[in-house]
C-alpha cells in the first residue's frame, strides 16, 4: 500500500529517543509517523523495564548541563499529563578516592553546583546502612539523582505524541529508506513518504543506515538485569531512602556497577554491571554469558551484606556502545534531511527528553541547542564507513 499523505517528518524506531523526537515534532505542529517493528509495549530493544537512574553526576561537564535542562523537561511532562515519573532518591556515587575516575565524578558535581554531600568513613554507614565502603574508597551523593518510571514514560510520552495529532504505526518493519528532496520509507506493510526522516532504531541503528549506505562504530551487548533478594525485607527500600548507587571501579570491576532501591519488585534490588557480551538484537537470547552475573555476585557478597548473593531474577537488555561511550546525534553526511540519534552506550534515557528536542532541531534544520561537536560522526572519521 503506498500513501499519499507526505510527512514533515518520519521517526523509525519507538524506543525512549524516538518517541520523544516524535513528540517535539508534534508540539512544533510538524506532521509526523511514528514507526515501530515490534507490537508496543515491547521488551526486546533498549528502553524497556521499569525503572532507570537519572543523575547528573558525570565525568563530563556537557552531560552534567544538558541534565539541567533535562530535568526541567521531565516535570514539564508530568505538570503536562498528571503522571508521576521520577522519584528522589539521590545517588552514592563511589569509587577509588585516589581515582581519576572517581575525581571526575565528584570534580564535576562541585564545579556544576550540583547539590551533594560528601560522606567520610566515620558518618558513611550512619547515613547508608547495608553498604560495606570498601578501603580507599570515597563516598559522595547526587542529591537531585534519582528513579525513572521508564515504562510509564514511554507509554506516557507515546500518549502525548498520540494527543498532539501524532501517528504511531507499530508491527511496522521498516525494510527500505530511499533517500531523496523527499524520502520514501517502506514497511512491512506501506510506503510512506516525507520531508525528514529521524533513525533511532537503537541495537538495530546500523542495519537501518546500511540503507543509506553508512555505518557507524557501533557494538551492541547483551545486559543480564539482575535483581537481589533483601534478607530482611525493606532494607534496601525506596521508602526507607535508599539511594541509587554507582560504583566507579573497585576490586571486581573495570566497568561500573550500578544499582537502584528495591521498588518494581518488593523484596528484590536492581543491581547491574555496566557492560556485557556482544550479540546480534535479532539473536539476543541465544547470547547466554554469565561473566557480568558473576562479577556481581562477588560484589554483592562483599559490600551488600543484606543481600542474597545470588540473583533471584535475571531479564534481559542491551546496550549499543560507541568507542568513547559519547552518543552520536547528527545529520547523514550527504543527505541532511537523514537524521540519527545512535549509541547511546547504556546511559541514554534519562536524556530522553533533551534527545528528542535536538533531533526535531535536527531534523527541521534548525541550530541545536547545544554544542554537539562530542556526539558528531566525525569523531570516527577512520571508523565511519560510507559507500557513497
Ligand atoms: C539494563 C539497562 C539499564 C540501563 N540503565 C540506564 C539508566 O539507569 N539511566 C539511563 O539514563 N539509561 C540507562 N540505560 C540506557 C537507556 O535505556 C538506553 O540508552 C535507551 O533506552 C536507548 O533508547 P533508544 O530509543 O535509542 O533504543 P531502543 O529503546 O532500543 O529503541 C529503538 C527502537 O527501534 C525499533 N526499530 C529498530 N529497527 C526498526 C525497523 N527496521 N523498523 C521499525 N522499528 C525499528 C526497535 O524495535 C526499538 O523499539 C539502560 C539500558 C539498559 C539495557
Amino acid at each position: 500500500m503506498s500513501t499519499e499523505v507526505e510527512y514533515d517528518c518520519i521517526v523509525i524506531g519507538a524506543g525512549v529517543q524516538g518517541s520523544f523526537t516524535a513528540y517535539q515534532l508534534a508540539k512544533k505542529n510538524k506532521k509526523t509517523l511514528l514507526l515501530e517493528q515490534f507490537v508496543l509495549p515491547h521488551t526486546r530493544g533498549s528502553s524497556h523495564g521499569q525503572t532507570r537512574i537519572i543523575r547528573k553526576a558525570y565525568e563530563q561537564d556537557f552531560y552534567t548541563h544538558m541534565m539541567e535542562e533535562c530535568y526541567e523537561l521531565w516535570s514539564q511532562l508530568e505538570k503536562e499529563t498528571g503522571v508521576k515519573l521520577y522519584r528522589q532518591t539521590g545517588l552514592l556515587v563511589m569509587g577509588p578516592e585516589n581515582s581519576e575516575n572517581y575525581q571526575l565524578f565528584k570534580n564535576t558535581l562541585q564545579r556544576n553546583n550540583v547539590p551533594m554531600v560528601i560522606l567520610n568513613r566515620e558518618n558513611f554507614s550512619q547515613h547508608i546502612p547495608n553498604v560495606n565502603l570498601a578501603e580507599g574508597d570515597g563516598a559522595v551523593v547526587d542529591v537531585t539523582a534519582g528513579v525513572l518510571y521508564a515504562d510509564r514514560a514511554l507509554k506516557t510520552v507515546q500518549g502525548q505524541f498520540q494527543k498532539l495529532g501524532g501517528l504511531i504505526r507499530d508491527k511496522e518493519k521498516v525494510t527500505e529508506i530511499r533517500p531523496g528532496p523527499v524520502v520514501t520509507v517502506s514497511t512491512s506493510a506501506a510506503v510512506y513518504r516525507a520531508r525528514s526522516v529521524v533513525i533511532t532504531a537503537g541495537p538495530w541503528a546500523n542495519t537501518l543506515l546500511a540503507h543509506t549506505a553508512l555505518q557507524l562504530p557501533l557494538e551492541v551487548v547483551k545486559i543480564n538485569v539482575c535483581y537481589w533478594k533483601e534478607k530482611a525485607p525493606g532494607s534496601y527500600d525506596v521508602k526507607r531512602r535508599f539511594p541509587c548507587f554507582l560504583l566507579t571501579e573497585g576490586e571486581e570491576a573495570q566497568e561500573h556497577i550500578y544499582g537502584l532501591p528495591s521498588n518494581e519488585y518488593p523484596g528484590l534490588v536492581k543491581i547491574c554491571y555496566h557492560m556485557g557480551s556482544k550479540t546480534d538484537p535479532d539473536q539476543r537470547d541465544q547470547q547466554t554469558d554469565r561473566s557480568d552475573i558473576d562479577i556481581l555476585q562477588r560484589y554483592v557478597a562483599r559490600c551488600l551484606p543484606g543481600l542474597v548473593p545470588e540473583p533471584a531474577v535475571v531479564e534481559s537488555c542491551m546496550y549499543t556502545l560507541t568507542p568513547d561511550r559519547h552518543f552520536v546525534l547528527d545529520c547523514h553526511p550527504n543527505y541532511n534531511n537523514i537524521v540519527f540519534g545512535a549509541g547511546f552506550s547504556g546511559h541514554g534515557f534519562k536524556f530522553g527528553p533533551i534527545i528528542g528536542k535536538l533531533l526535531c532541531e535536527l531534523s527541521l534544520g534548525e541550530v541545536p541547542s547545544y554544542d554537539l561537536s562530542p556526539f558528531r560522526i566525525r569523531r570516527f572519521q577512520a571508523t565511519t564507513k560510507s559507500a557513497l
